[in-house]
């Protein structure tokens, strides 16, 4: 059935334009409204796959073939027959929902994900051969790009070596001083293989250290997928409308205290009433999981403050910002100083790592020297952390933050020339290579200002800028990554798309 289907691709396509019904270039769609009128050469019912719907509410139906459906009885069950198309409709059989992170499903802007068969330096191009310019970036580690020389060569000769040990090997050692050189706030760090298991062994060390159970949190802030920290939280959590996970006892969510950005008031409340309660308090220094905003001045500094103040640790979860705004991070961007710091992404180079360090005095309680149990079979894995000094060092090499700084300052100038001319509410942020466009008036400040975006609109803008070749995130609570491959050029034509998108609203 499957083969059936994928060379049937031309003949539906063909069928479809000839009646002049939607011709989407990435998509061939074919509504079963249409099927009485006949099926192109090749395809019947019983070799089409239903792998889209219009209504959630047919859902179920997602993988079967067209045959038990006719226009009278189903008119909403829609056929797509590209490669992606079909790859998703297998997918859902096999993995929930298709995917193995939520925000990837697409559900937030109405759609179905296309599946990426290769990329090089700002583009990517799914397996249906179409091309795109890429803001996601995996997310934000690939801030060269995709498949840089440097990095892939880093990460092809330390393969040949062996791919992984289970022993200590020189790149760990690099990989350390590297991160205390460029953060020195760190004196001690440890090798995770996610931000997630970084943010939560953070936690557990805070906990232990000061002999505490609770920790405050910011709304909207993301620090991973771990228990204690899926409380009110933001990316694919706020995206899924599920920011605080079924799942998580009870028992842990209550000691976890949640808050709105930028409200210092709030923060000095909970610390007096829960005087000597607080292990810590996580940020994430520029929050970029629910959209993207910025702290007011000093908020930073006075959450510095608060925490020394009542003996709680303060932890930057720099996974986004780290390496990316600036050489020292976003702790050295606003000169505040946490004791511990999460990692992961960019140190990676596109392979899966985080790191969690800080005083050594507190670092020094993990296990074997302490008693915090921490561990991970993969952790300081060869070829992740040839991939990451690659990156790294080749950031420092071309001095990448100025470049993407540059790059940024470009782009926020030609997409709020683009805004301007739109006759909707818009708030464009940006900070050296993150960017974010709120469907919504400004000032944002929190995460309840980014809920105000209008997510309707938002959807369209998406699916106009994807089917014009640019690729922004999939969620208005997601932030858009600019690499040092995209060019100016890239970065004109992005403004052209934008336009043109926002023309068609
Ligand atoms: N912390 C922040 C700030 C993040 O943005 C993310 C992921 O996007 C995480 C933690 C979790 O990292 P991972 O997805 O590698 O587990």
């Amino acid at each position: 059935m499957t083969q059936l289907v994928l060379s049937s691709i031309f003949g539906v396509f063909t069928y479809e334009k000839r009646r002049g019904r939607e011709s989407n270039p990435r998509i061939a769609v074919l509504q079963t409204a249409t099927l009485p009128l006949g099926y192109p050469a090749g395809c019947s019912a019983d070799n089409i796959v239903v792998a889209t719907v219009v209504s959630s509410a047919e859902r179920r139906y997602i993988g079967t073939t067209l045959q038990h459906f006719n226009a009278s009885t189903n008119p909403t069950i829609v056929a797509v027959v590209t490669k992606s198309a079909e790859l998703f409709a297998r997918a859902r059989k096999r993995i929930p929902g298709g995917v193995n992170s939520p925000v990837r499903a697409f559900r937030n802007v109405e759609g179905e994900p296309f599946f990426v068969g290769r990329g090089e330096g700002a583009r990517i191009w799914d397996v249906d051969g179409n091309e795109y310019i890429d803001y996601v970036g995996s997310w934000g580690p690939a801030v060269l790009g995709h498949a840089p020389k440097v990095v892939v060569d880093g990460v092809r000769d330390a393969a040949t070596r062996g791919l992984s040990f289970g022993v200590p090997n020189p790149l760990e050692v690099e990989m350390a001083e590297l991160i205390c050189d460029w953060m020195p706030s760190i004196e001690k760090v440890r090798m995770v293989n996610s931000g997630t298991e970084a943010a939560m062994s953070g936690i557990r060390l805070a906990r232990a250290f000061t002999a505490r159970d609770k920790i405050i949190k910011f709304d909207g802030c993301y620090h991973g997928h771990a228990d204690p920290l899926l409380v009110k939280a933001g990316s694919g959590a706020l995206t899924h409308g599920q920011p605080s996970s079924a799942g998580v006892p009870r028992a842990f969510a209550d000691l976890t205290i949640s808050l709105p950005f930028n409200n210092l008031e709030l923060v000095r409340k909970a610390f007096q009433e829960n005087k000597n309660e607080i292990a810590a308090l996580i940020v994430e220094p520029i929050p970029a999981n629910a959209g993207l905003y910025f702290p007011r001045k000093n908020f930073l500094s006075a959450l510095r403050k608060e925490c020394a103040n009542n003996g709680a640790l303060l932890i930057f979860d720099e996974v986004i910002t780290g390496f990316r705004l600036a050489r020292g991070g976003a702790q050295g961007l606003y000169g505040v100083k946490p004791d511990l710091t999460a990692l992961g992404k960019i140190i990676g180079g596109g392979l899966p790592v985080g790191a969690f360090g800080g005083r050594a005095e507190i670092m020094d309680q993990l296990s074997p020297d302490g008693p915090v149990y921490q561990a991970g079979t993969l952790s300081g894995n060869p070829l992740a952390l040839a991939a990451g000094l690659a990156q790294l060092r080749e950031l420092e090499r071309i001095d990448g933050w100025k470049l993407l700084d540059e790059l940024g300052a470009q782009f926020e100038a030609v997409a709020r020339d683009a805004v301007k001319s739109a006759k909707i509410d818009i708030t464009f942020h940006r900070l050296g290579s993150l960017f974010c466009l709120f469907f919504a008036s400004g000032p944002i400040v929190d995460l309840a200002g980014a809920q105000r975006s209008d997510l309707k609109v938002f959807t369209r803008f998406f699916h106009g800028c994807l089917k014009r070749g640019v690729y922004f995130a999939p969620s208005q609570f997601e932030t858009g990554f600019i690499s040092t491959a995209h060019t100016p050029e890239d970065i004109e034509r992005t403004a052209g798309v934008v336009r043109e998108a926002l023309a068609s609203l």
